[in-house]
């Protein structure tokens, strides 16, 4: 691999555009492709969805409205939970499995910054065991797919690629022109992401040392964890967290309205959303079959469950959103009621597949209502059907000129 090329793509200057998570397009020889690769400028899902699963997501499968196609779902973990994973690591093994099996020539996905462990850093991987230093996850958007010419250069025509959804989207949009003979997404959901050094402000709010917080993840069980260098693990009910101390613009706009949550176009979504304190996957298309049978007996899979009901928890979430978006501050609940609430949550509110749907519609829920708010004459291009369907069971309707004209039905093509 050639370093001299790697570092040149990484540090070519980014386009400055106002909605970008920096996914590596603006920095690649034709800049000009983010206009047909952005998810922020005008995503087309039912095209993608088709040209990469054969067919977009189908209404007679409740479940693919707000999760994309897909055509298996599991509950699932590592029966050998791998050190440093951010759960057991089913991301990585995948694609550790592709290298030892030689199905790829290389694995393209993030590393830590040597002087900041929660910094991410695009990486190319030849080797299975340099897969483990890629392991768990960072805050913050780094240039991933401005390796792909890189990738090229090197002579890897078989490529593995790890990623959020907003670089899966932009790696779809352009992945017939890539000239890559094999290409395989491994792809894991994304929501509230921002800048590395805003999140080093949120752990400041956590604990007197955070220099020594080595994981942190917001649970399916309404918790954050911590892991600390020492050993000593943490964890805070989401209620207690101190959210309202945050900057404004503590999450940038991009992650308040992206519209992929689940990470549609991968072909294989790994999570923990709808897993109940396992991971979660969707097995998207033949491929994504492909991926998941190269685990064999190392991953347990069992059917994912699902209980609660989402509607209330939904509607509260959207009349906070609301007012915060418009300056007011949010409805709190006494400091007194939220243990009892922070108690009864994990029992009573959306568990399994539900809370993965609540997510989704929380998301689809912030999208329409900041983009509303701070970039209206977006709205048009930027949110697809499938997330005004999702937010019409509560009262939010694209207004006049808010919403797009209906495309064109996609053409099925095998992928
Ligand atoms: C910002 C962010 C928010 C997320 N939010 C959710 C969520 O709300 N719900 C949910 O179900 N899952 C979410 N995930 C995914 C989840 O955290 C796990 O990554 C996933 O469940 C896989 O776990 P694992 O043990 O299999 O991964 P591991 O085997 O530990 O591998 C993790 C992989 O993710 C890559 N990665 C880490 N950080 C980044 C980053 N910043 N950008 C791009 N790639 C990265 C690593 O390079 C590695 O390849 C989020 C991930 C990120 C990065
Ligand atoms: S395609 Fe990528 S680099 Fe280009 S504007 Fe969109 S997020 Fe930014
Ligand atoms: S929240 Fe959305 S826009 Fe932000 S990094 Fe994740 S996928 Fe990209």
């Amino acid at each position: 691999m050639n370093e001299a090329g790697i570092a040149a793509a990484l540090h070519h200057a980014a386009a400055v555009r106002d909605l970008c998570t920096d996914c590596g397009i603006s920095r690649t020889a034709d800049a000009s492709r983010c206009g047909r690769a952005c998810q922020f400028i005008k995503p087309d899902y039912p095209r993608l969805e088709a040209q990469v699963h054969g067919r977009s997501r189908d209404p007679a499968r409740p479940d693919e409205r707000f999760f994309g196609p897909f055509e298996q779902m599991h509950r699932a973990a590592l029966r050998d939970p791998r050190p440093d994973a951010q759960w057991t690591g089913i991301t990585t093994r995948i694609a550790e499995r592709l290298l030892e099996t030689g199905a790829v020539d290389a694995v393209l996905t993030m590393t830590a910054d040597p002087n900041d462990r929660w910094r991410p850093v695009p990486v190319l991987v030849t080797k299975a065991a340099d897969l483990a230093a890629c392991r768990g996850m960072r805050m913050g958007y780094a240039p991933l797919l401005a390796l792909l010419e890189p990738a090229r250069a090197a002579g890897h025509r078989r490529l593995a690629v790890i990623g959020i959804p907003c670089q899966v989207y932009a790696l779809r949009a352009l992945e017939a022109e890539l000239g890559f003979d094999k290409l395989y997404v491994i792809g894991t959901p994304c929501s509230d992401n921002t800048t590395t050094e805003s999140f080093h402000t949120f752990l400041e709010l956590l604990s007197d040392r955070p220099d020594t917080i080595r994981y942190l993840e917001f649970r399916a069980d309404y918790h954050v964890e911590l892991r600390f260098d020492d050993g000593r693990h943490q964890t805070i009910p989401f209620l207690q967290l101190p959210i309202s101390k945050l900057p404004r613009d503590f999450f940038p706009l991009t992650c308040r309205t992206c519209v992929d949550y689940t990470n549609a176009l991968a072909d294989i979504t790994v999570g923990y959303m709808g897993g109940e304190g396992e991971q979660w996957l969707l097995v998207r298309n033949a491929r994504g079959a492909e991926l998941l049978a190269l685990l064999g007996d190392e991953v347990r899979l069992s059917a994912p469950d699902s209980h609660g009901k989402r509607a209330g928890p939904v509607k509260g979430f959207l009349a906070n959103t609301e007012r915060a978006a418009g300056g007011l501050p949010l409805r709190r609940m006494p400091d007194w009621l939220k243990p009892l609430v922070g108690w009864l949550m994990p029992r009573i509110g959306p568990r399994g597949l539900e809370f993965a749907r609540a997510r989704v519609e929380m998301k689809a829920v912030e999208t329409v209502i900041h983009l509303r708010r701070e970039q209206p004459r977006r709205m048009k291009s930027m949110i697809p059907k499938h997330v005004w369907a999702l937010v019409a069971a509560y009262g939010l309707k694209p207004a006049e000129g808010e919403a797009g004209k209906p495309r064109e039905p996609a053409k099925p093509n095998a992928g």
